[in-house]
Order: C-alpha cells, then structure tokens, then sequence
C-alpha cells in the first residue's frame, strides 16, 4: 500500500512527491521554533496517514514514547526484534507498556532467512567480515525494517546530532524519496544530557544498561560499554572501523548519513 500524501493547501496542484518535499522542507523550518512535543504534535497535524515512531528502546526513544503516550498522540511505535537484543532491553520493553498502557509493535526477521544466515556465516559471523556483519545487519533490521514502514507517511526516530559525526548532517525532518515518506528527528537538537535529564524528572523507563557505561545500545553481541570520554557510538560494533558504524537503517551505500530526497529502496538495504 503507498503512503497517502502530505496535506497540501486546498486547490494545490503539486504532485504527491512535491508535496512531500515541500512539507517535510516547511516542518524542518517549523520545527527550529518547537520543543519536541511540539514537534512531534505538529508533525501529526501535517501529515495524514500512518505515522511510526521506530524505537530502539534506549533513552532518547524512551523519551520520545513518553511524550507521544503523556500527549495521546496517535503515532505507532513500534520496534525491531532482531532476536540478539539484551535481557535488560526486554524488561524496558515489558515496563513501557505497562507504564503507558500501551503496545510497543515487533517487526521480527523472517525465520527463513535468518536461517540461512546462521547456516552461512554461523551464528556470531558478523565478527570476522564487515560484510557479514552487514548481512546480518541486512536480515535482523533493515528488512524488518522495510515491512514496520509499508505504507507509512511519517517515520519519527531519536537520532540526535551530537551522537556521532555522520549525524550531524541531518536535519528535523526531511523526505526520504526511497520510501515515500518524510523522516522526523524531534530531537535531533538535544543533548544527552538533556534527554538524561528528561527522563529523570518524568520518570520514564530505562534500560539499566546505560547506567553501566552502555549509552548507545543495540544487539547485545555488537555493544559494549564505553570508557569515560570515548564517543556515545564507540560501544557498537567496535571491531570495525569508526568511519563504518551505522547499521545501515540511515545511510546509504556510501556511507553517507540520508537526508535528502536521493534514496532509492535498492540503496536502503545495503
Ligand atoms: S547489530 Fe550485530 S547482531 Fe544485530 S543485526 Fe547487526 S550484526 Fe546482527
């Protein structure tokens, strides 16, 4: 199913695309002026269709879910089960929903190809090959993650600029041509800190990982803590050079984090 399009004025003649385009430009600009509720309020306004909010359970999506769930927004989150998570991101997942009363949606690899990846390269082959851990990364999340966006017109996540220098290149939001839909980053401009300090004074769970030196966390066997100092991404896949740590849900092919009107479905997956 294609996305519905974006809102445009009445009596506009623009092409789904543009319009798309245009409005994901005019809530870039708009959202420089808003807090992240706002944000995410507003994006809600503007865009008619199925929303998703793609949480990774770590604390800036668990801010996130605490201000679509306190605002009663109708924004679908969901997660991608990759079937390596931790334990601890498990019990998160269990306390989120029954914080907020609400379902957090698993979009889970299919068995088969799991299967055949496991038989492949064995069970922890990402270690050996980058194009391994690709693979793996191909099957367990980017898949997933192409059947948790079917049909969406929004997609919201919790990258933040200061979380690595690849992300700094983003924007609030902006349209994604490969998937016909425009992305949202509402806190794109926040600190750690201040998604620390959010989460503190409204209580939102946690995984008592991050308490341990693991700040940004994503398959159990890929992360590990990191030392004082050292970047917030330093813990994920750290065998393998800095330059080409992403997992492959925001960039493309190159390397190059997305933000432009450029990505194709094929450049997505790889
Ligand atoms: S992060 Fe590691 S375990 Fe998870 S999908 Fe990627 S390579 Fe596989």
């Amino acid at each position: 199913m294609r996305p519905r399009p974006a809102r445009v004025p009445p009596g506009s003649v623009m092409s789904a695309k543009t319009s798309f385009e245009s409005l994901a430009a005019a809530l870039d600009a708009e959202f420089q002026t808003l807090d992240p509720v706002g944000r995410l309020t507003r994006l809600r306004e503007a865009v008619e269709g199925r929303i998703v909010f793609t949480t990774s359970l770590g604390i800036e999506d668990q801010a996130i879910t605490h201000m679509i769930a306190t605002a009663g927004l109708a924004i679908e989150i969901a997660t991608l089960d990759t079937g390596r998570l931790f334990p601890e991101a498990y019990e998160v997942w269990a306390s989120t929903e029954e914080r907020y009363g609400l379902r957090i949606r698993a979009f889970s690899p299919q068995a088969q190809a799991v299967q055949a990846l496991v038989a492949d390269q064995g069970i922890n082959g990402f270690y050996h090959q980058v194009e391994a851990r690709k693979a793996c990364c191909s099957v367990r999340k980017v898949e997933p993650l192409g059947r948790t966006l079917n049909g969406a017109a929004g997609w919201i996540t919790g990258l933040r600029a200061d979380q690595s220098d690849h992300r700094q290149g983003l924007g609030f939001a902006v349209f994604e041509a490969g998937r016909a839909l425009i992305k949202a980053n509402p806190v794109f401009d926040w600190t750690r800190q201040q998604i620390v300090d959010f989460a503190a004074a409204h209580d939102v769970p946690v995984n008592p990982l991050h308490q341990k030196g693991f700040l940004s966390i994503g398959c159990a066997p890929c992360t590990r803590a990191v030392k004082p100092g050292e970047p917030e991404r330093a813990g994920r896949w750290w065998w393998e050079d800095e330059a080409k740590k992403e997992c492959g849900l925001h960039v493309t092919e190159d390397g190059r984090v997305v933000r432009t009107a450029a990505l194709s479905p094929d450049v997505a997956r790889a």
